[in-house]
């Protein structure tokens, strides 16, 4: 017998055509909205409510919805208890570290400069200078996992972000933004260190790390880095050696942003720096040290910026060589000296210099935007955090026509007329095209 599939094309065509015309008649039934009663009906037959009505496949997922929803509370963001979904996770199964064992970040390695030239031979097109004395730079910042500990927290983070973001185009500078603790026991401010440690190993075609706090903000937007100081440099930060050296003042130097050439040198570094990061009674106890060692801190549990200030007094000889404390400019510079004279610089100067004039980081140090509680009254910091972010944004913005209402507005004003000519505007600072991120194309 024949079956079906193997008739004559004829009646197969047949069959075709005749499912096919069943298949309209059924999308037609299931898509044409029914004819209700009134025309007004008829009329609001786009509104959610009668759409629904007529769409029998969703018919179900309505009926799902309703049950749950007595009320219109679980649309309303503002009524949800965000607890319910941030739930602590356990660690599952994680060992607790050995308290015998001495910390360390990661395996020994002691030939990653050979590693690395060897790479950079073979990676041609990965080059770690993309210019004359323009090294290659990976911008690292980062936030804890979880929402801030306030509700306006992220969205100062956003806006710090952002900051960084700008300058970074501006500036050729590739940005890497962590959220994950790689490490539990380092968890807070010595998070930086296995993060830096995994980014330097994975990226052997950056020549230099930026690590800047989430706290801190470009100010001077045009103002670039003096790259050809620090060619005999590994750790570049803002500091004096008089403060480190002499008085081991806890504040000689700061590590909220800091430059860290990719070399062996940085990698030994961080294994030098790190012995005092690990939470619980280590921390505590080498807090205790550093109070005592150094000159004006406070009594709380080890900090990586005091660390670094004990291991530079300690092992001067050790590191002392390689390490450029900068004050020519603001690398890091402290929010409370700078952001009340924000308007008498711009009366004065002009951005590009990057020091007291112009600084190129304003640094809410203590502020703790994210957190429960900081060292300053709250308001101070977050007006004060709009104020250096707004003064920043200003640059960018300039290159648009625009500008903020005041430094304490977030809204704008236009500062030029637009023309049919966008092409012929220079900008005020030359920072849409600027000198330090021209691209040299190789003709062949
Ligand atoms: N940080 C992080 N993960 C965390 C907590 C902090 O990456 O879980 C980073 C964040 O960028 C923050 C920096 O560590 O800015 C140092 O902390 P903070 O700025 O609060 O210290 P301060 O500058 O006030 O001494
Ligand atoms: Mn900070």
């Amino acid at each position: 017998m024949l079956d079906p599939w193997s008739r004559p094309r004829r009646s197969r065509a047949k069959i075709t055509v005749l499912c096919l015309l069943l298949t309209v008649i059924v999308l037609h039934a299931t898509f044409t909205p029914a004819k209700h009663g009134s025309s007004q009906e008829n009329e609001n037959h786009h509104s959610y409510a009668s759409r629904k009505r007529v769409e029998p496949r969703r018919v179900l997922e309505e009926a799902q919805n309703d049950a749950a929803q007595s009320d219109n509370n679980d649309k309303n963001y503002a009524e949800f208890d965000i607890s319910k979904i941030l739930v602590d996770e356990e660690d599952g199964g994680k060992e607790k570290p050995d308290p015998n064992k001495p910390y360390s970040l990661g395996p020994k390695i002691s030939d990653w400069d050979q590693q690395r030239s060897e790479w950079l031979k073979n990676n041609p097109d990965f080059p770690n200078f993309i210019g004359p004395n323009k090294p290659r730079v990976l911008l690292v910042t980062g936030s804890s996992p979880k929402p801030c500990e306030n509700p306006v927290g992220d969205h100062y983070l956003l806006k710090s972000i952002k900051n960084k973001i700008d300058y970074c185009r501006l500036h050729g500078i590739e940005i890497f933004y962590n959220m994950a603790l790689l490490d539990a026991e380092m968890a807070g401010f010595w998070a930086k260190l296995p993060l830096i440690r995994k980014l330097l190993l994975s990226h052997p075609e950056i020549e230099f790390l930026w690590w800047m706090d989430s706290d801190a903000m470009f100010t001077d937007m045009a103002y670039e880095v003096p790259w050809e100081r620090y060619k005999d440099f590994n750790l570049v930060m803002h500091g004096w050696n008089e403060m480190v050296y002499d008085e081991k003042n806890w504040i000689g130097l700061n590590t909220g942003s800091f430059l860290l050439r990719n070399c062996q040198w940085s990698l030994d570094l961080l294994d030098a720096w790190a012995p005092m990061g690990p939470k619980g009674k280590i921390r505590e106890e080498a807090g205790k040290v550093l109070t005592r060692e150094l000159k004006g801190r406070p009594v709380f549990e080890a900090d990586d910026q005091s660390a670094m200030v004990y291991l530079l007094v300690k092992e001067r000889a050790k590191w002392g060589e390689k390490v450029y404390l900068e004050n020519a400019y603001y690398l890091h510079g402290y929010w409370g000296i700078l952001v009340d004279r924000y308007e008498e610089m711009i009366e004065n100067y002009h951005p590009g210099l990057g020091d007291h004039r112009w600084p190129l980081v304003t640094h809410f140090v203590g502020c703790k935007p994210c957190g429960k509680f900081g060292d300053y009254p709250v308001e101070r910091c977050l007006r004060q955090m709009d104020r250096a972010f707004n003064f920043g944004d200003n640059q960018i913005l300039q290159m648009y026509g625009f500008m903020h209402k005041s430094l304490a507005s977030r809204r704008v004003k236009r500062v030029r007329n637009e023309t049919g000519n966008p092409l012929e505007v220079k900008d005020e600072l030359g920072l849409l095209h600027p000198a330090f991120k021209a691209v040299k194309v190789l003709k062949s």
